[in-house]
């Protein structure tokens, strides 16, 4: 399993792009930095996008990608909670604003097919098992194990707060945790509030995943709030002595093979 960071930044500026991944050439979560990290060729190669929730930094290049699709004929499955879908229906893709990817290039096969996910039910897509499992966030939010056919398995927690390991830990038992840090530990009660981390929250995340599960996976922490890199990855630096354990930041284009 290769996966690849394409976007691991909360804003999104010259050398930094959203939320993104794309595992193995064909599998993409989330949906924040996508058709910009990718020719048309890679693009025309992916079959599924999995949606952790509505948010626009998350699901924005739906609309790019679905548009672009229609130059290879192409049908790319979209998975998201019903909720995740019926807010990116109604907001992004049915029309007001551009196309109407739910019919473009035509009604008998459009670029982007909607499917619904359950929390905890698994399914498989493009070729992996799937589980989404719900998090901590402001709106209805999952976060997808997915594991491949060879055995290895990637947990991606989306946008979080604190609280995902008492609440899913035990459904999990993922090689590699992508998770976030959005802030600097100075801003923790402010984080807490909006459902996002910082390196302190991530390493009382961790501590218990370690108690609960007997290991620690490598992590990577992305949506990292781009004013405070710096800031965030000497913290996080700091969790991982603490914890003595592989945490870093992910960045753009980087790539892990598990
Ligand atoms: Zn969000
Ligand atoms: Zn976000």
């Amino acid at each position: 399993m290769e996966i690849q960071i394409l976007g691991a930044h909360a804003a999104e500026v010259k050398g930094a792009r959203l939320a993104s991944l794309l595992i193995d050439e064909v599998l993409t979560v989330d949906a924040g930095g996508l058709t910009s990290a990718l020719s048309l060729p890679q693009q025309e190669k992916i079959k599924a996008v999995l949606l952790s929730h509505h948010h626009f930094d998350h699901t924005r290049d739906l609309v790019t990608l679905g548009a672009n699709a229609g130059y290879w004929q192409g049908q790319i499955e979209v998975y998201g909670l019903r909720y995740t879908l019926d807010v990116i229906i109604s907001c992004l893709l049915d029309g007001k604003m551009y196309i109407n990817l739910l019919e473009y290039p035509n009604k008998e096969k459009p670029s982007l097919l909607l499917k619904a996910i359950e929390p905890y039910r698994k399914e498989v897509i493009a070729g992996y098992d799937v589980l989404p499992l719900p998090v901590k966030h402001s709106v209805p939010t999952v976060g997808y194990q997915i594991s491949s056919p060879d055995g290895k398995s990637l947990f991606y927690t989306g946008d979080t707060g604190p609280g995902f390991v008492l609440a899913i830990g035990q459904h999990i038992s993922p090689h590699l945790l992508i998770s976030e840090v959005y802030g600097p530990n100075k801003f923790e009660d402010w984080l807490k509030s909006v459902g996002h981390m910082s390196a302190k929250l991530l390493k009382e995340e961790l501590t218990q995943f370690k108690e609960l599960k007997g290991y620690l996976p490598r992590v990577i922490a992305i949506h990292i709030g781009n004013p405070y890199e710096q800031q965030i990855e000497e913290e996080v630096a700091q969790v991982a002595k603490e914890l003595g354990a592989d945490i870093s930041l992910g960045h753009e284009d980087m790539r892990v093979t598990l």
